[in-house]
């Protein structure tokens, strides 16, 4: 497949509560939020954006994810990990050439090793925040996802590599957004036919963090995390770009999923 096309994939869902996605609301209800992943074709190799959940996570959820199970349950099975489904649509591990982190929060880094030619692209503050987290974000992260030998990394300089463009030839760039995870970037996708797509990615959990309605359950930095919202709007106003949150239960269903796409 030589084509320019976005496909949009998920993981399964998390179950959380409404606060643990839009901060203080909910009253303790429950929520399940999708968990999204991408993969963009080309004709200069294909690029996973993020891979959802570790495979893993589909046999031994506490065993693989330890005590943050008691806040995000994972639901998913086996066949729903990111080399599965990509081989379910005729692509191989090795016809991967970027796996393109978002940032590393485990409900993102299921593709990292996976995908033996692939060059893995990460904010250098995220890749350094995730071996040494603060005390309420370190059950975001997964060491055995991220810490594997034998990666090929390329690591991204924050402000000084924004609109990092991947191919050279506008299709895919990098927009670095901060304050939810202190590396965290969101992804600009321009299509021949459909145009621009803001994967907001953690950034923008749901519409209403969009709208500036709700503050992120999970952060970082809050003023960060309001910033880079501004930012992306700024980006939206001047691209048209169509907005795909990135946890959405509600807009997601909206989106085509693979194996129909984008192109
Ligand atoms: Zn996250």
């Amino acid at each position: 497949m030589t084509d320019i096309r976005l496909y949009m994939f998920q993981t399964g869902s998390l179950k959380c509560k409404v606060h643990n996605i839009k901060m203080n609301q909910g009253n303790g209800a429950d929520y399940e939020i999708p968990v999204p992943f991408f993969l963009l074709t080309h004709p200069d190799g294909h690029t996973l954006i993020d891979g959802g959940n570790a495979v893993e996570t589909a046999t031994d959820p506490k065993g693989y994810w330890g005590g943050i199970t008691d806040v995000y349950w994972p639901v998913m099975r086996e066949d729903q990990g990111c080399v599965a489904q990509l081989k379910k649509m005729g692509i191989n591990p090795e016809d991967i050439r970027y796996v393109l982190q978002s940032h590393l929060h485990l409900d993102h880094t299921g593709a990292i090793g996976r995908f033996p030619n692939a060059t893995h692209i990460v904010q250098r503050r995220e890749y350094e925040y995730a071996f040494t987290p603060d005390w309420f974000a370190a059950g975001g992260y997964i060491r055995n996802d991220f810490d594997r030998p034998g990666l090929k990394w390329e690591f991204l300089e924050g402000e000084g590599n924004d609109f990092y463009d991947i191919y050279g030839d506008g299709t895919l760039k990098t927009v670095f957004t901060p304050g939810h995870s202190p590396g965290h970037q969101s992804i600009l996708v321009t299509l021949p036919h459909s145009g621009s797509l803001l994967l907001t990615i953690d950034a923008a959990y749901t519409m209403d963090h969009w709208d500036e309605k709700a503050l992120p359950g999970f952060m970082s930095s809050a003023v960060e995390a309001v910033r880079s919202v501004q930012k992306m709007h700024m980006l939206v106003s001047r691209t048209n770009a169509q907005v795909v949150t990135g946890h959405d239960p509600d807009a997601w269903p909206t989106f085509r999923h693979a194996p129909e796409y984008y192109d």
